[in-house]
């Protein structure tokens, strides 16, 4: 009998935040490889805020996942089947799988990793597409510099806590902002920024005060809407703002909220620029070269919030936006 691939494809357009009927689970044949084709046994998908734009018949980057679809998802997983000289049997890739037990690839979106260098969930995060956005987002975007004061949202999260980690390597002072007391410890006491405040305190608004006190040279903005706008009030002269995401706005059945104080912009000769990773899919190797070096100096820490079961990718992936995960969200697919 063949084996079956257990697959999540999308069956309706979310309104808000995404419900089961959303969600069709399906059980399909597993494929097998053409020629020039391998086919991946996925370990790990990734869950991206991302993916609930790319649930939306909008224009974007990149095109909306159809309905019946398998949901578009980073992945890693292990080379089972190969008529592809480049891949062996065994070799672990990291690639776009979706949300489905086994992928066929023609391999040219296929990337070999090294299980024996990190786990294979890190490269879903750290050492890949989250790290790569936060090294080229404040280094090429917001080119950081020594002594800037450099202020990110989203700071205990796959691309936020990069962010402030490198801002220090980078010799700038590291401000977050994260929901929580214990994501704002994490991210201080092991982490290393110099403050991290909590926006989901009833006190935020005056606790900001002292960290932010000599304005701010980098916003990487991960969450738009009030956060963004109270960070543009308080940019200094030529600040770069990062637009990275806006992930408070993602669920909004109302139209997104924009910063009411852009104008200091020009009072600040200031300048407010997005970015998406696949800006540098030519610079990745260059990229992940320099996280990993860092990463075995010790000077950057990753952290990976771990699901697993497939079946239990639409409740996961909702954590994104509760703020449930504590580190980059992955969801093992299968118990070993
Ligand atoms: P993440 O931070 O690991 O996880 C999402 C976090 O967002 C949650 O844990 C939660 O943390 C926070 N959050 C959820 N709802 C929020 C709200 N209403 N207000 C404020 N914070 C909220 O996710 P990530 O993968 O690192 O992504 C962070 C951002 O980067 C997203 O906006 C994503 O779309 C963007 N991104 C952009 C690119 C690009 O190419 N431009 C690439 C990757 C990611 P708290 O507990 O702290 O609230």
């Amino acid at each position: 009998m063949s084996e079956n691939n257990k697959q999540y494809k999308l069956a309706a357009r979310p309104v808000g935040l995404p419900k089961d009927s959303d969600w069709e689970f399906t059980n399909s044949a597993k494929p097998v490889a053409k020629d020039g084709e391998v086919v991946v046994k996925v370990h790990y998908v990734s869950l991206d805020p991302a993916m609930r734009g790319w649930m939306n018949d909008a224009k974007s980057y990149i095109p909306p996942v159809g309905i019946g679809e398998v949901m578009r998802a980073g992945t890693v997983g292990e080379v089972i089947e190969s008529n592809n000289p480049a891949f062996a049997v065994g070799d672990s890739v990291t690639g776009y799988h979706g949300v489905q037990q086994y992928g066929v690839s023609d391999g040219k979106d296929l990337v070999k990793v090294d299980p024996k260098l990190a786990p294979l969930e890190s490269y879903l995060g750290g050492l890949g597409m989250p790290g790569i956005t936060a090294f080229f987002g404040l280094t090429d975007v917001g080119a950081v510099k020594e002594g800037d004061t450099v202020l990110v949202s989203g700071a205990a999260g796959a691309v936020g806590s990069l962010v402030g980690q490198i801002a220090k390597i980078k010799g700038a002072r590291a401000i977050g902002i994260a929901g929580g007391a214990d994501k704002c410890k994490y991210v201080v006491e092991e982490l290393g920024f110099d403050a991290c405040v909590d926006y989901k305190s009833d006190t935020f608004l005056t606790d900001i005060k002292g960290p932010l006190k000599g304005g701010v040279d980098v916003y990487f903005d991960n969450v738009g809407g009030e956060i963004l706008d109270l960070a543009m009030a308080r940019l200094n002269r030529h600040a770069r703002v990062v637009i990275c995401g806006a992930i408070s706005q993602y669920n909004n059945t109302t139209p997104v909220k924009g910063p009411a104080n852009y104008l200091n912009l020009l009072v600040q000769h200031a300048r407010m620029e997005g970015f998406v990773v696949f800006d540098y899919v030519a610079r990745y190797a260059e990229g992940v070269q320099q996280l990993a070096t860092w990463h075995a100096q010790g000077k950057l820490k990753f952290k990976e919030h771990v699901d697993t079961g497939i079946e239990n990718f639409p409740s996961t992936f909702l954590k994104l936006f509760t703020g449930e995960n504590f580190g980059k969200l992955v969801l093992k697919v299968k118990e070993d």
